[in-house]
């Protein structure tokens, strides 16, 4: 076990500026209104630094630098940009502690999560892409005995991308490692809950990149996204945050008609069938931990396994366990590397949360555990710690419907399986879903019927950068992660060349 320092004392692992800037062209730009704002640690509630409040005049000022920068970048040969894309994961690979407790200061999330999964995803991200690329091959067609048609892969020159605060860094790395592989170069408009971190990991690697091939904006949605988002001169937007951000992202996207990805909302089914209680074995043990896998990140994930739904024969049973092993969840200081469950994101979120909880008492589902704030005293007395709550209630309860984003899990029986699939696509979403069973053909058709981007089978929260990752339904369009996700930031060329000595 190790307990962090927080940044600022003696031995801590990272130290935050007093100011944080724009990174505009390679270099730190104070921002045209002279504004910041303040920016809390979820941990504690203080203020640890403030950040650029950017508008339009700032983001033009960044489209400048990517424009400049756009046309050289996409030139160079894929072997080269991939070389910068894995020096860049080597480098935050070499300061992993430093950029992961970055993230969980601020944040909120346990340091054992940024240490063992966020950074070595976004550092594993980086490398995938840059063997993407490097093995990404055009095509020819023989349309006839002297006529050929080749496919070249574009770049589509200045994109922007929009950055929620649940995973700050990997985020931005699912983001940004495909663009820059596929030649593009990038305006990134970090969440204005959480800006800092994405400048802790650029300063570590800014020296890699050609100056304004990444170029970041803080501030908040309307005075720094929408004129990045609506903007004429990029190429495309990329998004990850709510379902009804992203349907004014797609306006604007579609007043200058550019192409659009688009990473929202979920409310995920997580679907336990009877044939787990079989046997109280290891497997058995797999399916509890699945359960309680609501709480990771606190709950902030976009797949959240938020509906536990699970078969009447061993409800009991199965319910009364998985709510013991959801009280052994270890809540505490995010940088003890021992605490499980940290602090939400904001003050907004914890109260949005905590109003949630107050309205699925209202709503007549009965609270099995937590339902109340952590108050874990000392310096945490100020920070934004919720209990795993687990409700039982049914389907159509606001708590189903609605995508809380804290560790609330609203539990539900169901009787066959074609009640279960009923239940699990009775939603406006479709991004996530669990099936827990024994029996493979079970645990295949459910897989199949279910209407979402992504079904774990016997397994929960894995995100491997070669598997496609999207929404179905209001969840997205688009897909993020695997190799196909460069088909999202090039264009096909296609020449079709005549090698025919004879007249037309
Ligand atoms: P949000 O939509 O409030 O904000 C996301 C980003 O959009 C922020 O950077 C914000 O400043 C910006 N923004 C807000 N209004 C804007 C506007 N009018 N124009 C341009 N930009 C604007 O979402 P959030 O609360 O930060 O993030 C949580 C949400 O993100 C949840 O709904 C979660 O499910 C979703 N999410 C989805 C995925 C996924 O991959 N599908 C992953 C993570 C989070």
């Amino acid at each position: 076990m190790a307990v962090y320092a927080n940044p600022g004392q003696p031995g801590s692992v990272v130290s935050f500026k007093p100011r944080y800037d724009h990174f505009i062209g390679g270099e730190y730009v104070a921002p045209a209104k002279g504004q910041y704002f303040e920016n809390p640690t979820p941990i504690t509630g203080q203020n640890f630094t403030e950040v650029a409040r950017g508008t339009a005049d700032d983001v033009e000022k960044a489209l400048d630098a990517a424009h400049a920068a756009a046309p050289a970048w996409g030139k160079r040969p894929p072997a080269e940009r991939a070389d910068i894309l894995n020096k860049m994961a080597d480098r935050i690979e070499a300061n992993l502690e430093l950029v992961a407790v970055a993230e969980s200061w601020e944040n909120g999330k346990a340091c054992r999560e940024t240490l063992a999964a966020d950074i070595p995803l976004a550092i594993d991200h980086l490398r995938y892409f840059a063997g993407a690329i490097r093995a990404q091959e055009g095509s020819l067609s023989q349309v006839d005995e002297d006529t050929v048609a080749y496919h070249f892969h574009e770049p589509l020159g200045v994109v922007g991308q929009i950055i929620p605060w649940n995973f700050p860094i990997l985020m931005a790395i699912w983001k940004l490692a495909p663009a820059l592989a596929a030649g593009n170069a990038v305006v990134l408009k970090p969440a204005e809950q959480t800006p800092v971190s994405i400048h802790v990991l650029m300063d570590l690697v800014a020296d890699l990149l050609p100056p304004g091939v990444v170029n970041i904006v803080n501030g908040f949605g309307v005075e720094a996204g929408k004129p990045l988002a609506s903007n004429k001169r990029i190429s495309k937007i990329a998004f990850t945050g709510e379902t009804t951000t992203g349907r004014l992202i797609m306006q604007y996207a579609s007043e200058n008609l550019i192409p659009v990805t688009l990473e929202l909302g979920g409310k995920s089914p997580n679907i336990f069938f009877d044939d787990v209680a079989a046997q109280q074995d290891a497997f058995y043990d797999k399916a509890l931990e699945g359960f309680a896998m609501f709480a990771l990140n606190q709950g902030e994930v976009c797949t959240c396994p938020s509906r536990a739904l699970i078969q009447g024969g061993m409800y009991r049973e199965f319910l009364e366990q998985a709510v013991k092993r959801t009280e052994q969840i270890k809540q505490g200081n995010p940088l003890d590397t021992d605490t499980q469950i940290g602090a939400q994101a904001s003050n907004d979120q914890f109260e949005k949360i905590l109003s949630y909880i107050d309205i699925g008492r209202q709503e007549g589902a009965k609270v099995l555990t937590g339902g109340e704030r952590a108050d874990l005293g000392g310096e945490l007395a100020g920070g934004y710690y919720i209990r795993p709550t687990v409700f039982e209630g049914n389907n159509s309860m606001r708590i189903f419907q609605e995508e809380i984003f804290g560790p609330v899990l609203s539990v539900a029986r169901f009787d066959d399986y074609a009640d279960a699939m009923k239940i699990a696509n009775d939603t406006l979403y479709g991004l996530g879903a669990g099936v827990w069973s024994r029996d493979a053909t079970t645990a295949y058709r459910a897989g199949r019927e279910i209407q979402a981007g992504r079904v774990w089978v016997n397994n929960y929260h894995a995100y491997p950068a070669h598997a496609a990752f999207g929404g179905y339904k209001q969840s997205g369009i688009g897909r993020e992660n695997h190799k196909m996700m460069l088909d999202h930031y090039q264009q096909t060329k296609n020449i079709l060349q005549s090698y025919s000595p004879n007249a037309l």
